[in-house]
């Protein structure tokens, strides 16, 4: 039986793009938090109403909801997952194991990667409003700007993408990295691997964690 996956890594680090590929070819299911509070958002829900504004200025949502929600979208006893953007902390990586995972076998991937190169790799990404499909205006531009090569729908721009945002969000990410490594590490369920590699790459180390 696989692990289910903790995908960790800087935003930008390409932990969506590789997730992607896991659901494709290993049967995982993704389940990204920041895409889970996105859909609120987009809903006009109350909690979307009330996370909005933190996730514009690239800070982190209390963690009660993003457990909350987090815990109402997956199933574990029927699912293997890929969490990706969570834990985001110490205390989460915490709430996972106690409140989510309980005796499911885990482990945890950080995506290595030189945090200085990313602001540029995020300023620059582009997501596929039809299929989700990623591009980079540097190294996966769209044959014909603004539409998708697989489906034909427009590509769109994350808010939180600008220049002022990201430079929070790494921050942030620098700030709370080590505690979350440090607990999976003690544990023995941390795998890294090098996320500047080529995508391919990257995919093969990934798949060698799914097989411990
Ligand atoms: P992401 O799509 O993972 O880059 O997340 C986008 C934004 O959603 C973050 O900048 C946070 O504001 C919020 N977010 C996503 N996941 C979490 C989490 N686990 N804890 C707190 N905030 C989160």
């Amino acid at each position: 039986m696989k692990p289910q996956l903790i995908l960790l890594g800087a935003p930008g680090s390409g932990k969506g793009t590789q997730a992607a590929r896991l659901v494709s070819e290993l049967g995982y299911e993704h389940i990204s938090t920041g895409d889970l509070l996105r859909k609120e958002i987009k809903s006009g829900s109350e909690l979307g109403q009330r996370v909005q504004g933190i996730m514009d200025e690239g800070k982190l949502v209390d963690d009660h909801t993003v457990l909350e929600l987090l815990n109402s979208n997956c199933d574990l006893k029927s699912n293997q997952y890929i969490f990706d953007g969570f834990p985001r902390n110490h205390e989460q990586a915490k709430l996972l194991d106690g409140e989510v995972l309980k005796d499911a076998k885990s482990r945890a991937v950080y995506f290595e990667i030189d945090l200085d190169m990313l602001a540029a790799r995020l300023i620059n990404r582009r997501t596929c409003s039809g299929c989700g499909e990623i591009y980079n205006l540097l190294s996966k531009a769209p044959a014909k700007e603004g539409v998708c090569d697989k489906c034909g729908a427009e590509l769109t721009q994350r808010k939180d993408d600008n220049e002022e945002t990201v430079k929070t969000r790494l921050q942030v990410f620098k700030d709370t990295v080590e505690p979350v490594l440090s607990y999976y590490e003690a544990e023995g369920r941390l795998g890294r691997i090098d996320a500047s590699a080529a995508p391919d790459a990257v995919f093969d180390s990934l798949k060698k964690q799914t097989e411990l």
